[in-house]
């Protein structure tokens, strides 16, 4: 089966896997064209198998949901059949506009305040208290412009993010694996299409690739399957593969969410990425922290002032010993620990600047991890930064060229756990400016990464 993506140029995997590039539609002109496609194939469809002669040009037969189902697998089980449909693919909202209304800075008493205030609206969404996407900037919807049969291929979001999707116009069928079960598809995938993974190792990435519902059964991956009417929303969790196609002319918006519980399988798709050597399209160190700095603040008001607020009380139930936000930084910070103390040679710490990474996310040379913690370089390159995995094969220069640049201490980042734990003095201490607090105290406090690494520097012993 042929896709053609309208108003989207398509990549060069897209097109090996027949994805092309297709005409520029109004949003009138496409939905003429999906309802005649659709009363076009059905109704010869029909006629082929119809007795009456005389009775096959204008049928008002209409296929079910199971029919369209039934041939769509028919389709893409069967290679030798080609049908090409079109779809309008990751519209900017931005560009194309919204479903939902803007919210407007004076609420006019219009029906449309409600969908404009509303947390469903997907423009407001990603950004409400507890998500921490508000952190990033882009995080706007997309608009998908679809019609029978075009069909979105097995994916997992970006960064395992949540997606949340409302539909409408026709259903959409979908289908959807737990994230516990990804290994499980991924092995699937290969053992049923070698080939084309031989080809392309990471061809799951792509989004080109569609695999039945009955074969992922006979594997034994557990699948889910729903029907997405006018109206009702999807929500994919972190790392489940969804895929599905529509059963006729429909209009769909989705946007990435990430709630805390999120930080930790964020945590565990950047260490993937790193293994595959994938760009990340995003620093999950930005959010991690940014989360954490937001919640001492919480805590801070809580204690100190004694506000009560929603938003500080929503934080405040993501911290604590066993809060999930704790434990997300708790993970990361003994990550990183672990990695400095597996450092093969030892390096010269820096402090970071502060604009290290301030308007351009900073990635390892080789894998692309994302450094807004900690990073390694040599003098012999300004622009060159490697994560500590790969510090070694940076360049070959003397190791007293190179360094480690630390945005904190393990020390800082301990008293950050402490005070996300809520423990009084550290979170007064981790409430204060933490920028401020970096540049003057990294090179004075001798934190325990800096002890250890001027006990192994050469120059000191
Ligand atoms: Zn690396
Ligand atoms: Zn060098």
């Amino acid at each position: 089966m042929r896709t053609k993506r309208c108003s989207n140029v398509a990549s060069e995997t897209d097109e090996m896997f027949g994805f092309r590039s297709g005409s520029d539609f109004t949003f009138d002109e496409f939905q003429r064209y999906a309802y005649t496609f659709k009363e076009s194939y059905f109704g010869i469809q029909d006629a082929k198998e119809g007795s009456n002669a005389g009775e096959t040009k204008k049928k008002t037969w209409k296929p079910s949901v199971e029919d369209i189902e039934g041939e769509y697998w028919r389709i893409v089980e069967q290679p030798t059949d080609e049908v090409e449909v079109y779809y309008g693919a990751d519209l900017e909202t931005g560009v194309f506009g919204s479903g939902f209304p803007k919210a407007l800075s004076v609420v006019t008493g219009n029906d449309s305040d409600q969908y404009a205030m509303s947390g469903w609206n997907l423009n407001h969404f990603p950004r409400l208290p507890g998500s921490v996407l508000s952190f990033k900037i882009n995080s706007s919807p997309m608009v998908y412009v679809e019609m029978c049969f075009s069909s979105f291929c097995w994916l997992v979001e970006d960064h395992h993010l949540y997606s949340l999707f409302p539909n409408w116009g026709d259903p959409k069928v979908c289908y959807g694996v737990s994230g516990s079960h990804a290994p499980a598809l991924e092995r699937a995938m290969r053992k049923h299409l070698p080939n084309l993974f031989e080809e392309q190792p990471h061809l799951l990435n792509e989004l080109v690739t569609q695999l039945s519902p009955s074969v992922l059964k006979s594997e034994g991956v557990p699948l889910h399957r729903a029907v997405q009417h006018s109206g009702e929303f999807v929500l994919t969790f972190p790392r489940a593969y969804h895929s599905g196609f529509n059963c006729g002319f429909n209009c769909a918006e989705a946007v990435n969410v990430a709630p805390v519980d999120w930080l930790e399988h964020g945590q565990n798709a950047v260490e993937l990425y790193s293994k595959q050597c994938r760009k990340t399209s995003t620093s999950h160190g930005k959010f991690l922290l940014g989360s954490a700095r937001e919640a001492v603040q919480a805590l801070w008001e809580l204690s100190v002032l004694g506000k009560k607020t929603t938003r500080n009380m929503s934080w405040q139930s993501v911290c604590g010993k066993d809060g999930m936000l704790t434990r997300a930084v708790k993970t990361r910070v003994r990550m990183l620990e672990e990695r400095l103390d597996s450092l093969p040679i030892c390096l010269k710490p820096q402090k970071m600047e502060r604009d290290f990474d301030l308007n351009n996310g900073r990635e390892c040379f080789s894998c692309f991890y994302d450094l807004h913690l900690l990073a390694a370089r040599c003098k012999c390159s300004s622009d060159r930064f490697s994560c500590l995995k790969h510090a070694k094969l940076f360049c070959s220069c003397d190791i007293n060229h190179r360094y480690v640049l630390q945005l904190h201490t393990i020390n800082e980042l301990n008293m950050l756990v402490e005070a996300l734990e809520g423990r009084s003095e550290a979170i007064i201490w981790a409430s204060e400016d933490t920028t401020d607090m970096h540049t003057t105290r990294l090179d004075h406090e001798s934190g325990m990464f800096h002890k250890r690494i001027k006990s192994c520097d050469p120059r000191e012993t």
